[in-house]
Parts: C-alpha cells; structure tokens; sequence
C-alpha cells in the first residue's frame, strides 16, 4: 500500500512536534537572557544619570571625542557612577597600579550599576583576580617573533595585520594585547606606519590586510584615509579590514563622515567584537546599519570567557542578536593564557558543546566557527565537534546535529 497525501502531511507534522521539542529548552531560556533592545529603557536611565554626572549634554554624548576625553578610569569616579563595595573600590586601585583600565561613558550606560557579575561591567571593571593570575603568559601568542617590520604581525602566507595604535574606547579585561596597553594612548608614528606599508609594498604576495590595535577607530578620520589610500595605491591589495570594537563600546565613533569616508577604499571589511546580547543596543545598531549603507560587510569575532558568555543558550542569543544588526558572526575564540586574563578561560569542552549547540539547532549564518589560537603563532584552528564517524573506502559514517548516524556513499565508482 502507498503513502497517501494524508499520511505525509501526518508524518510532517509529527516531525515538526519533534523539531519543536528539540529547541524548547532554548525556548525557554531564551526568556531570562538580557539583550541591549530589551534593556533600551534601562540605558536611558543610565546615560542620564551618567550625564548628570559630567553635567554633559546629548551633542557631547554623541560626540565621540567627547567620550574618549572622558572615559572613567579613576576609581574616585566610578564609585559615583556604579555601586562599589569598599573592598571592589580597593580592589580596582590596586589592579590600576598594574594594569590601565578605561570605560567609555556609553559603555559604562550598558552596565548594571548594583551587579559585580553584570556581563558587561565584567568586561570592563577590573577584578584582583588580574594580579593573582601566576599561570598566563605575557605574550603566548608570541607577536613579538612575528613581526617583520614595525607594527606588523605575519602568520600567513597571504595576510597580515598592521598594528597602528594602542588606544581604545574601553580597555577590555580580556585583552589579548594588555602587554602593549602602556600607560597612555600612543598612536603609531607615521615613519613606522609607512616602513609597514613599505614592507606589504614590497611583498606582492601579501593581498589581505588588516588594520588592529588597540582600535583603529580611535584614529582620525583623515588619519584612517590616509593609511586606507596608502594600500590602496599597492595593487596587489585585494582587500583591506578593520578590526574595532568601537561599534560596542562606542557607538558614537561611527559617523555619517566616517563612512562617506570608509566608502572609497572598498573592497573593505569590519570585524567587531560583540561578547553577550546586552551589548546589542539600538545605539549599535544605529552604528552598524550605517556601516552596512555604507556597504561594508561586518563580522563578530567574539570570544569565549567565562562567567559572561560561557553558556550555549547565551552564545545562540548572541550571534541571533547580531544576525539582526547586518553583523555576520565570524569566529568564537578560545580564550589565550595571557597573564591578567586567565580568571576568564574555560575549557575547550564548553567550546566544543556550544557549537554542538548551534549546528542544526539554528541558521547556518548564526554559526560562527570556533578556534583556538596555536601557541606562538602558529596559526588560528578550528575545534569542531566530529560529524564524520568514520571513513572507510565505499562507505563513511556521519552523524547528523542530532545525533543520528548514517551510511553515506564515499563517492560513486564508474
Ligand atoms: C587573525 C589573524 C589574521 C586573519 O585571520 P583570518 O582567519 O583570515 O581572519 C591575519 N593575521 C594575523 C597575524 C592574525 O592574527
């Protein structure tokens, strides 16, 4: 007997039952998870009492000048604008003796004022655990034994980065570079700006570049112009990118004139660095939708930390986020042993479990790849959870996201 209309129509219904049930529990989770749209109310709130405070008003808050000029790093600060206890505030002055620490105004209005364990507030206030830390390293990636020419990092074959300034909106917690932090904002000269461009002149063979720092984006704009022009006159630059997280903790960088600007250097890229879904604010997306008129396609290279993001249901919230604000989630990174940071490193196993936790369950464009840095350079490498079971010379094993196992043709012989 065949399968009549009816009974197919049944048995995708049953399967559709099924599908639901395998993401209910995402489902349900999804309903504690804090996004930036959810808490657009709250960061009102915020901003107007940290504006009280500088006693600023909304053209200075928009005015990214303005919010570089006064991020907080003073803890006599802070304590006006975040609930301290006495113990945080010693705390924080001592890991400042240490290390340099600054939050942007907008980024202080995304934190929550009385939580020690807000995901933001952890990305961006020190904790003591920065100067306990004995294990990490100053620099495991070893840029220092990388580095051909002034400012540059050379991994690759085809690609390289251009370091042009140690200065950023927010000194992240987390940062992979806090050796080349210092104690002040120091833009790259222009004599070793043009000895690095002398260098990927000089090597036809170098067709990727990307401009890092610190963030680029705290760089003028004629500045950013002049460097973009520069590889733009070396032909065998294909394409350019920009790594900045100014898009998350300073959304107000991303003027109307910075990406009139920004448009005549394509074929150009922006990575940003998107950790949790409280960071997509309106104000984001009022940043990156300008970036994306401005056809410039942005990807999210978060990275994995332990206490903020550490967690599947929070890490498919995020990149959903993203995927709403034009911002195609590119990498999730294992957190580096860098000396300072390493309160925030899990293991590869949680790693591995989110990505399990993406595959099937979400959009294909929700799922970023996750990659561990090899030690000293060696190169980024991808940890995916094995869907080939085995491979012999007709047949392979897969398993399919959810678990099931099948025989699969290795290729047809005719
Ligand atoms: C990450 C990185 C790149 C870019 O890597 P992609 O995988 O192409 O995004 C290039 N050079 C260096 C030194 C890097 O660290």
């Amino acid at each position: 007997m065949g399968v009549t209309g009816t009974d197919k129509r049944e048995i995708a219904w049953k399967r559709a039952r099924e599908l639901r049930e395998r993401i209910e529990p995402y489902l349900k989770a999804r309903e504690n998870i804090e996004t930036g749209f959810k808490l657009e109310e709250i960061y009102k709130e915020n901003k107007a009492r940290i504006m009280e405070y500088f006693n600023a008003n909304e053209e200075q808050w928009e005015d990214w000048q303005w919010q570089v000029q006064n991020r907080i790093s003073d803890v006599a600060i802070l304590k006006e604008l975040l609930h301290l206890s006495k113990e945080e505030e010693e705390e924080i002055a001592k890991v400042g003796e240490k290390y340099r620490w600054a939050v942007s105004p907008y980024y202080l209005s995304l934190m929550e004022p009385d939580n020690p364990r807000c995901p933001v507030r952890m990305q961006g206030i020190p904790s003591i655990k920065e100067i306990q830390d004995t294990w990490g390293d100053q620099d495991p990636m070893a840029e220092e034994y990388t580095s051909p020419a002034p400012r540059i990092t050379r991994r690759y074959g085809d690609r390289l980065i251009i370091n042009v300034t140690n200065q950023c909106a927010m000194f992240c917690r987390h940062c992979q570079r806090r050796r080349n932090i210092g104690e002040v904002d120091a833009p790259a000269p222009m004599k070793e700006i043009q000895e690095a461009i002398g260098y990927i002149r000089e090597n036809s063979e170098i067709r990727d570049v990307l401009l890092t720092g610190g963030d680029p984006l705290t760089l003028s704009d004629s500045w950013i112009d002049w460097i973009l022009s520069e590889l733009d006159a070396i032909p065998h630059v294909e394409i350019k990118r920009i790594g900045s997280r100014t898009p998350v903790t300073m959304p107000q960088r991303i003027t109307q004139e910075l990406c009139d600007m920004l448009e005549k250097h394509h074929p150009l890229y922006l990575n940003t660095h998107f950790n949790h879904p409280k960071e997509v604010s309106k104000d984001a997306l009022r940043a990156t939708r300008r970036l994306a008129k401005a056809g410039i396609p942005l990807g999210n290279q978060a990275v994995l930390l332990k206490g903020i993001n550490n967690d599947p249901h929070v890490m498919k919230k995020l990149n959903h986020e993203l995927l709403k604000i034009y911002v195609r989630p590119y990498y999730i990174f294992h957190a580096k042993p860098v000396r300072g940071t390493t309160h925030f490193v899990t293991t590869v196993q949680e790693g591995m479990e989110i990505m399990e936790h993406l595959r099937g369950y979400t959009s294909g464009l929700a799922i970023p790849w996750y990659i561990i840095n090899a030690p000293e350079g060696h190169g980024k490498t991808p940890i995916a959870p094995q869907y080939l079971v085995s491979m012999g010379k007709d047949y392979v094993l897969i398993r399919n996201w959810e678990g099931k196992v099948f025989k699969y043709p290795n290729g047809f012989s005719n």
